[in-house]
């Protein structure tokens, strides 16, 4: 492959276009900016809730009242979007929680659409919160191993995606990684009148370590076993490209790659692969760590999560969707990136 330029030394100097922040913004190819930001959130039943989340400095667990006051400053700062996770105070072997028309998730985005409607709000389906042994799909014991169901689970997916529409829900973003969800959520969606629903698929979700605090988060840890039978084994790209293919022609109106930073390469290829919309989930450990690094003095917390988010946005994402966008949009406020 030759070089898209001819430029040579001494006639060529990229060192040229690079003296002064004015200049160097005029000339930046990458940019970063408010309304690319999606904030997640977590909802559970009670009043005045607030309970730190301890290895995500910064995020809680919030009942619905609070979770109004978090995303309102959020939207106030500029944030268009959150996804919201919930909660339950009960759990069962069939997630009834995940769709229950009183659910968590389910009065919460009634609430939030209600008190701040101009805020897209975005909720996670999958059923792992609600489900006594927190995998994402159904589980049948056969002796000392557990197999996770997957056509079985589609009904309970599809059910949570339309619960969430019917609630007021803006988009429904599905991150169980069964097998043939998209297209069930989209034809029930559809048989249930909400043919407006958009999708954003967790097209290419890996089984990573990095959803380490995420767990404590949502307390959606597995009571056996892990998640590998259905997330993506993060040593496969040309498999990601298949998922996101296959969620595509399923119905999905975006996609998204998750982790982010540990999958730029994948993100890059989806989109020069695909052109659809994209999303990066920056997830719950590249959070915590730059803030574990940050509360030691060893690296700068501002820095270093706009340059994460600025790589994501290079490799092709259109969304970001990061546990740091008050801050975020709070520096943004203070003066650009
Ligand atoms: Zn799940």
């Amino acid at each position: 492959m030759s070089l898209p330029f001819t430029g040579q030394f001494p006639a060529y100097r990229p060192r040229r276009l690079r003296p002064s922040p004015a200049l160097r913004r005029l000339v930046a190819e990458t940019r970063l900016n408010v309304g690319q930001l999606v904030l997640p959130l977590f909802v559970r039943p009670g009043k005045k809730l607030r309970r730190a989340i301890e290895a995500m400095p910064g995020v809680f667990q919030l009942s619905p009242d609070e979770l109004v006051r978090e995303a309102g400053e959020a939207l106030a700062l500029g944030v268009p979007a959150v996804l919201l996770f919930g909660i339950p105070d009960k759990k069962d072997e069939l997630a009834s929680g995940a769709y229950a028309r009183n659910g968590i998730v389910q009065k919460a985005v009634r609430l939030l659409k209600k008190e701040l409607p101009d805020l897209l709000v975005m909720t996670d389906v999958c059923l792992c919160e609600y489900m006594s042994h927190g995998h994402c799909g159904i589980v049948r014991r056969e002796n000392a191993a557990a197999r996770i169901l997957n056509d079985p689970t589609l009904k309970l997916l599809a059910r949570t995606a339309v619960s969430h529409a019917d609630a007021g829900a803006d988009l429904v973003a599905p991150s169980d990684m069964m097998d043939g969800r998209v297209g069930a959520i989209r034809r029930a969606l559809d048989a249930g009148g909400f043919s407006e629903m958009p999708i954003m698929s967790y097209a290419a979700k890996f089984a990573s370590a990095f959803y380490g605090p995420f767990r404590e988060a949502a307390e959606s840890a597995p009571k056996f076993g892990d998640r590998r039978s259905y997330q993506m084994d993060p040593a496969n790209a040309r498999e990601a490209l298949r998922e996101v293919a296959l969620d595509i022609q399923e119905g999905a109106d975006l996609i998204m790659v998750k982790p982010a930073l540990a999958c730029l390469d994948i993100i890059h290829r989806v989109k020069v692969e695909f052109g659809w919309p994209t999303a990066a989930y920056a997830v719950s450990a590249e959070y915590s760590m730059i803030k574990a690094a940050a509360a030691k003095g060893w690296v700068d917390e501002r820095a270093v999560t706009l340059e994460s988010l600025l790589a994501m946005r290079r490799a092709g994402a259109d969304i970001l969707i990061t546990y740091a966008a008050k801050d975020v949009a709070r520096w943004f406020e203070q003066g650009g990136s």
